[in-house]
């Protein structure tokens, strides 16, 4: 017999079958298309034939209606494997965030009681969150069950589970729009931003590591042209039965005159030491 602390019993109801688990893989997430009360009561209707393990209000705790030692009627030939809980909502709503909350605390307390890893599943045979339509036409064909909604909240219920089992693990934050001013901010604290040059003693900003870097990459891409053309050069003199002398001032000629192409001043490499503007 395994009830979870700090739910509220409802039970019981005919509608399982007592000490009917044969293992437990994960929790499966459903979307009662119903309120809390309507699907409690169908729940408890023999004529249903329907159960959960765990029913999830939009608002308040969790409420358990099959103990996790009998099998719930909740998904087809999935009920011996899996425990299940039926979100309060229509198809197609997302999870309140209470929704949320329960669903992690219950993953959470079955990865500590019977072992289920914390980890997404969309295998009726694998093992962790898993979902009604996963188990296909096997599972009563639910395909649209819990929702696209609810699908799309699973990373959120499973990173929470984590930090409840290891208060350590950073919970990934929404993504939040920078507004123009967040930009003008960052931008300013950048190019603001002072290193010490370590021969000089001297502050060294960022518009000038930049300036330089570019000055850096000018000199490089000058010297990757000379390369190129003097291999284009030597390639056009295989064959020709020229002396030495006249293969290296071609070659030399060709390397002038990609440097000259590329606007490459090759004397300019300073130190970076001053802002440029902002
Ligand atoms: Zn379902």
């Amino acid at each position: 017999m395994a009830r979870m602390p700090g739910t509220a019993w409802i039970g019981p109801t005919p509608n399982q079958r007592a000490g009917g688990m044969s293992e437990y893989r994960g929790l499966v997430l459903h979307i009662q298309d119903g309120t809390e009360d309507g699907s409690e009561a169908w729940f408890k209707n023999p004529e249903s034939q329907a159960s959960a393990h765990f029913l999830n209000p939009k608002t308040g705790g969790l409420r358990q209606l099959v103990d996790t030692a009998d099998r719930a009627w909740t998904q087809g030939a999935g009920n011996a494997y899996w425990i299940s809980v039926e979100n309060e909502g229509r198809g197609g709503d997302a999870l309140t965030p209470s929704q949320i909350e329960n669903c992690a605390r219950l993953l959470a307390w079955i990865h500590r009681t019977y072992g289920a890893p914390l980890q997404l599943t969309d295998d009726p045979n694998g093992a962790g969150l898993g979902w009604h339509g996963m188990g296909g036409a096997a599972w009563g064909g639910h395909y649209d069950c819990p929702g696209k909604a609810v699908l799309a909240q699973r990373g959120q219920i499973l990173a929470r589970a984590q930090q409840i089992i290891n208060p350590t693990t950073p919970v990934q934050e929404d993504d939040m729009p920078l507004t123009p001013a967040d930009l003008d901010a960052v931008e300013a604290r950048v190019w603001g931003h002072t290193e010490t040059n370590p021969d000089t003693g001297q502050p060294v900003y960022m518009s000038a590591i930049m300036a330089w870097t570019d000055h850096r990459h000018n000199v490089l891409y000058g010297q990757l042209a000379g390369l190129s053309a003097a291999v284009k050069t030597l390639a056009g003199l295989v064959g020709q039965g020229i002396d030495t002398a006249a293969v290296v001032t071609a070659v030399e000629q060709a390397i002038a005159a990609a440097v000259v192409n590329v606007h490459v001043d090759v004397t300019g490499a300073t130190n970076p030491t001053a802002p440029k503007g902002a």
